[in-house]
């Protein structure tokens, strides 16, 4: 038996976030600055390697894999990552195949992903205006993501949609994105914008509204019974009384989640972090392509790796500034 990841707070390592491209075809204003430069293509883990490295952490103990970016689906012939990933949910030792996305490309692979064994995704959506959508996405069309969500319904996925509370921009939308939800049977998470990376000339505080107060105004129309139930992660659950419906809250700043952390992240060079709001990584990617031969090396990297991992992150808002700032862009670790 291979002994599972536990790290030194013991907590157990079962689930994996792999970012497959730092490349996007949107350009949101909380995320990326408006010219990013990207990787060369030979820094990036080719499908085959990405596929032997989580294959090895599913040797390990890892049993849920969320694929995510960049924009994963831009990424050259993903789809064949996901086949491959397939015989893993076949055998039994993957429980989960899933992925975040915005939506863009939806409408091309939805049925694809059904047939590789995705039954679950996150996609991105902070507004239902068409304007305000080009606006905060740059490049972004409220329409093809519509399509792309419908695509992923037909084609039987379950929808998650994630909603980055942004001050000022989407507050009047509270009520409308919650109805909107609920009539497509979709649940929906609010997310708290992170201080990740260097976004050009805005202002994190200026984007930063509290789900304490966006809580607050929920409860002002609906009854809310707090959930107990915990993905492990960071999100924390409300039931709508009158409707049903399963809201999340990821608040890093007013909440901090790291104590039942159960994940750890794979960027697309292979770097591998053991937090989100820490600079500290390791380099799997040599350890991977030093060793074509054996994989002995790399899962000594990664129990290595797993051994480092921090308590948690320092992100901090209080005092009118930005504490806890990391210098890499959210695209690069995938949320
Ligand atoms: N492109 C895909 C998407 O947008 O869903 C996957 C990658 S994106 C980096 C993953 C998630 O991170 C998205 O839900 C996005 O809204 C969120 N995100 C990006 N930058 C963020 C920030 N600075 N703070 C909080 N969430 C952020
Ligand atoms: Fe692209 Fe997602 Fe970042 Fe928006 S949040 S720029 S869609 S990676």
């Amino acid at each position: 038996m291979t002994a599972p990841l536990i790290d030194p707070f013991l907590r157990p390592i079962s689930y994996l976030r792999v970012s497959v491209t730092d490349r996007c075809d949107f350009r949101c204003v909380y995320c990326m600055s408006e010219n990013m430069t990207f990787l060369p293509k030979k820094e990036l883990l080719t499908l085959e390697e990405l596929d032997r490295m989580c294959s090895t952490f599913i040797r390990l103990g890892v049993e849920k894999l969320r694929i995510t970016g960049g924009e994963p689906l831009v990424r050259r012939d993903i789809m064949s990552y996901f086949r491959s990933m397939n015989r893993h949910l076949d055998s039994g030792t993957l429980r989960e195949l899933t992925l975040t996305t915005n939506g863009s490309q939806l409408e091309r692979f939805a049925e694809d992903l059904y047939a590789t064994g995705v039954r679950r995704v996150n996609i991105s959506l902070d507004t239902l205006d068409e304007k305000k959508f080009a606006d905060i996405t740059r490049w972004g069309r409220l329409p093809q993501v519509l399509r792309g969500i419908d695509a992923a319904q037909k084609a039987g996925l379950r929808v998650k949609i994630n909603t980055v509370a942004l001050k000022g921009f989407n507050e009047d939308e509270l009520f409308t994105l919650l109805e909107w939800c609920h009539a497509r049977d979709m649940d929906l998470t609010f997310i708290e914008v992170m201080p990740m990376g260097d976004i050009g000339n805005e202002n994190r505080l200026d984007q930063y509204w509290k789900l304490s107060d966006l809580r607050a105004r929920m409860a002002e129309n609906y009854t809310l019974t707090e959930l107990e139930e915990s993905s492990g992660g960071p999100a924390r659950y409300v039931r709508i009384n009158e409707t049903g419906q399963k809201i999340g809250f990821i608040t890093p700043l007013t909440h901090n989640f790291c104590e039942s952390c159960n994940r750890v992240r794979l960027t697309c060079t292979g770097e591998l972090f053991m937090c989100l709001g820490q600079e500290d990584n390791a380099d799997l990617r040599a350890a991977l392509r030093n060793h074509p031969k054996s994989d002995a090396p790399l899962e000594d990297a990664i129990r290595t790796a797993i051994s480092h991992k921090p308590k948690g992150h320092d992100f901090d808002y209080s005092r009118q500034a930005v504490g806890g700032q990391m210098s890499r862009h959210m695209s690069h670790t995938g949320g």
